[in-house]
């Protein structure tokens, strides 16, 4: 992408209605933008991010063994009454009346839509065990949007359910879904703490909250070290350790009574990015979603649901990933990943070899966003800077005329000057 062509509406100046620091550099390097309070325009930096983080979700999920559907955003009001949540979910649901005079609802979650299906379709044992998810915004009217996308009005989340026969296959279900989560997060660069979880509204019985570490995080966390080292490549994780490892809040962490010998205890602070619930027949008893049993005796199906925070991931990332420059993306979740600053570009030999680079990048396969634009230098430095991409390319007229160009690391700010060669030999390891 030449940047001369590109939209990306940087801002100069701190923007006030921000207090944390990922709102903040969100709005500065153009990536969202108010619409309406905890209601965002996802602008093209930011909407490339937001895929990324959408992308690594659903490939954990469908590697998990889960089945990708879309639910749609609106819902009838009959299915919650079915389940006695219509009038349970109070001020934060947006109930909107269609032209019949229809109550309806904007979905703030999909536990009985997705029932609803299963109920229609699935009859026997045999089609068990099934695990159906989807990608999709959802209203929740907060009392107090704030943040930026951390806690939106309107947000994106992957919400997850399972379908099992009995307990014993539900608890399978949900150690699947604890595996998965941690592959996820791992994979976008970000340690994740489970936490033992209060079940809330949705209710049930076995819970976890899934925080991940950033030291502007809302609640305090302890921790067991061996989170950060467990072996999530091996195919059969090693579930009985992993729910034994020591985490806990603020609020329950007692250092006397705490299990985990001093050195190995982490103290950190958290984000709530995923939450997963087991709860049973909650929902399959009232909306009668039954299952004939090896006897042919109904039973109702036991559910779980599981949900991942998609657009508060993204939000969360800079707040794990940023210095007094700006963002840092980790690579997996980069919205390019090269970006080439040309100092000159009223200098042949300078615009040469940005397009050299910038062609020979893309052939291979790389994101990469060229500053061809006509400014000063140091805005064209700080813009690069703010936005964060692993690899940054200077060209200059001295360097060029020897072929030579300087590679930067945005995370160490590690720097070589290299020949075309070199750098996209060394970007493309
Ligand atoms: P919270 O306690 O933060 O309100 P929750 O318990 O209501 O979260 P869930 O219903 O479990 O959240 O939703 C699953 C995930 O969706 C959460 O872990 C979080 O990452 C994300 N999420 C929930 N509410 C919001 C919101 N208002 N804005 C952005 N993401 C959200
Ligand atoms: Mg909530």
């Amino acid at each position: 992408m030449r940047l001369s062509r590109y939209f990306l509406p940087v801002l100069k100046e701190d923007p006030a209605e921000a207090e944390i620091i990922s709102h903040r550099l969100m709005l500065r390097a153009g990536m969202i933008q108010q619409l309406s309070a905890g209601i965002y325009n996802w602008l093209p930096l930011g909407w490339a991010v937001l895929r990324k983080v959408e992308q690594i979700v659903r490939e954990e999920m469908d590697r998990s063994g889960a089945i990708e559907i879309l639910m749609p955003t609106i819902q009838p009001a009959d299915l919650w009454i079915e389940s006695g949540r219509y009038n349970a979910y109070g001020p934060e649901m947006l109930r909107i009346r269609d032209r019949h005079e229809r109550a309806m609802l904007y979905g703030p979650t999909n536990e009985e839509n997705v029932t609803d299906i299963f109920r229609r379709h699935v009859q026997s044992y045999r089609q068990l065990p099934l695990n159906l998810y989807h990608i999709q915004w959802k209203f929740r009217d907060e009392v107090r949007p704030r943040f930026g996308v951390m806690r939106g009005r309107e947000f994106l989340m992957k919400d997850a359910y399972s379908f099992d026969l009995d307990y014993e296959g539900a608890r399978r279900a949900y150690d699947n879904m604890f595996v998965a989560y941690l592959r996820t997060f791992r994979r976008m660069g970000l340690t994740a703490i489970p936490m033992q979880a209060e079940s809330g509204p949705i209710g049930g019985n076995m819970s976890h909250e899934f925080q991940i570490l950033a030291s502007t995080g809302e609640s305090a966390v302890y921790y067991d070290a061996a989170f950060e080292d467990i072996d999530l490549a091996a195919d059969e994780v090693d579930m009985e350790r992993l729910k034994s490892l020591y985490a806990a809040a603020d609020e329950k962490h007692d250092p006397d009574a705490c299990p985990v010998p001093a050195e190995r205890l982490r103290a950190g602070r958290g984000i709530e990015v995923g939450h997963i619930f087991y709860f049973g027949t909650k929902y399959s008893e009232p909306m009668r979603a039954t299952v004939a049993g090896p006897d042919g005796e109904s039973v109702p199906v036991e559910m779980g649901s599981y949900g991942i925070g998609v657009s508060r991931l993204v939000g969360a990332l800079i707040e794990a990933n940023h210095d007094a420059r700006g963002i840092v993306w980790p690579d997996a979740v980069a919205p390019f990943r090269v970006g080439i600053v040309n100092l000159r570009h009223d200098e042949p030999a300078c615009t040469r070899l940005a397009d050299d680079l910038y062609g020979r990048l893309r052939r291979a396969g790389v994101d990469v966003l060229l500053d061809d634009r006509d400014e000063r230098a140091g805005a064209k430095f700080a813009t690069m800077e703010l936005i964060g991409l692993p690899w940054q390319v200077t060209i200059g007229p001295r360097g060029a005329r020897a072929g030579m160009i300087e590679l930067k690391r945005r995370r160490d700010g590690d720097m070589a000057e290299l020949g075309l060669d070199a750098a996209v030999e060394r970007i493309l390891a």
